[in-house]
């Protein structure tokens, strides 16, 4: 290798781990499922985003598993060329439907949706307010789109004004803002009500990242516009069919206006190859199971998962942060005290990652969890009698 490249490469680790944020993959060979293998070890999940089980649902790997007999394995090209299956339009019309919106389109997962939507949309003549706590995808679609950026302080709504006024002041084309539906790391929900209506009054476009809400929030899981009941107020939508959908991908939810737009001008809809049949025709069965009782059924399940086991977690003395929602951090603050936390539990059998910096700010290391409908009250039992041994030997409560 050029020495130059190795060099690089070489001290750039040997920061890293000299700063304990060195990042080691774990890799599963089972099922993505409440108890996953990891080596020779099977352990209670905790890490997952899997929310409502729907990577191993049996209607859904039905369903891929016929597309993929009659349909073949790829899609052969990109959207714009050759690769728009019928498949992908059912898809993209169930959504509509399940959103509540005129048109969505699909993108290979939620990544690229918001860099394809922001890049898209904005210039450097315009720009971008942004929660400072908002999802990497956001940040990356915003830096490509060269718009300025105005970061306001996380959920803070007079920050938010004093930024906005900021904005204005700059004249620019278009102000967008944009915020998570739900905060990732933090599981906080976004207070759109007061978003919305701030948006209103300066006239900025909205959008919202509903990735950790699609399927957990909302009515049959419609999201966080649905929970507070905003229908017609948010201009863009983004959904991600990665995690409670359990396929992968994401989509805009929006007019047909801006999915025409979005058709012409959206990169990664014009540059990379569309969603094999399979995945789609899983994805359309997901919808479909979130509309139906049984969807109902395992939301309200996911729902009691996270109140009780985040209701233990607190007497026990844990320090779960703003969590609102089924995600559920430990918050440990130094990165090598979170790394060993996770480190004992995963010898005592239990799946919770460690998240440092750059992932969460330095200083705030955490392991983040996440609880399931598919999580029996034993499996929560399990891995909360784990963490209240370690976490005492470890002195952390
Ligand atoms: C996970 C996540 C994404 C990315 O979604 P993928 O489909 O995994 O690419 C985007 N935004 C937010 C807020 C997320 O949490």
């Amino acid at each position: 290798m050029k020495n130059i490249l190795e060099m690089f490469l070489m001290s750039n680790l040997k920061q890293l781990e000299e700063e304990n944020l060195l990042t080691y993959l774990k890799v599963i060979s089972s099922p993505q499922g409440p108890w996953v293998d990891i080596g020779d070890r099977r352990l209670l999940n905790l890490s997952s985003n899997n929310y409502l089980g729907f990577n191993t649902h049996p209607l859904m790997i039905k369903s891929a598993i016929e597309a993929t007999e009659k349909l073949g394995v790829g899609s052969g090209a990109v959207r714009t060329i050759a690769g728009t299956l019928q498949l992908h339009m059912e898809l993209e019309k169930e959504l509509a439907h399940f959103k509540q919106v005129e048109s969505t389109l699909v993108f290979q997962s939620g990544y690229a949706t918001n860099l394809g939507i922001i890049q898209a949309l904005l210039t450097e003549n315009d720009v971008i307010v942004s929660d400072s706590l908002n999802h990497a995808s956001i940040i990356d679609g915003a830096r490509l789109s060269r718009a300025k950026i105005l970061v306001y302080q996380h959920t803070d709504m007079e920050n938010l004004e004093e930024k906005l006024v900021e904005a204005r002041n700059l004249k620019p084309g278009k102000v967008l803002l944009v915020t998570d539906g739900v905060f990732s790391m933090d599981g906080d929900i976004a207070p759109l009500p007061e978003i919305v209506k701030l948006a209103d009054s300066f006239e900025a476009i909205l959008m919202v990242d509903d990735a950790h809400s699609s399927g957990v929030l909302g009515r049959n899981g419609r999201g966080s516009i649905d929970h507070f009941n905003l229908h017609g107020r948010v201009d863009i939508q983004v959904g991600t069919l990665s995690k409670a959908l359990g396929t992968m991908g994401g989509y805009v939810a929006s007019s047909g206006l801006l999915v025409n737009y979005l058709i012409q001008r959206g990169r990664p809809m014009l540059f990379s190859t569309s969603h094999p049949p399979g995945v789609v025709a899983a994805t359309i069965t997901a919808v479909k199971i979130l509309k139906s009782p049984e969807g109902e059924h395992l939301i309200n399940t996911l729902w009691e998962n996270t109140t009780y086991y985040k209701g233990r977690l607190a007497i026990m003395g844990f320090n779960t942060g703003i969590s609102q929602t089924p995600i559920i951090p430990i918050i440990i603050g130094e990165a090598s005290l979170a790394r060993e936390f996770s480190q004992k539990l995963f010898q005592e059998g239990v799946f919770a990652q460690s998240i440092t910096f750059p992932t969460v700010p330095r200083g705030k290391a955490r392991l983040r969890t996440i609880v399931t409908a598919t999580h029996s009250r034993d499996d929560l039992d399990f891995a909360l009698n784990k963490m209240e041994t370690v976490g005492k030997k470890l002195g952390i409560i």
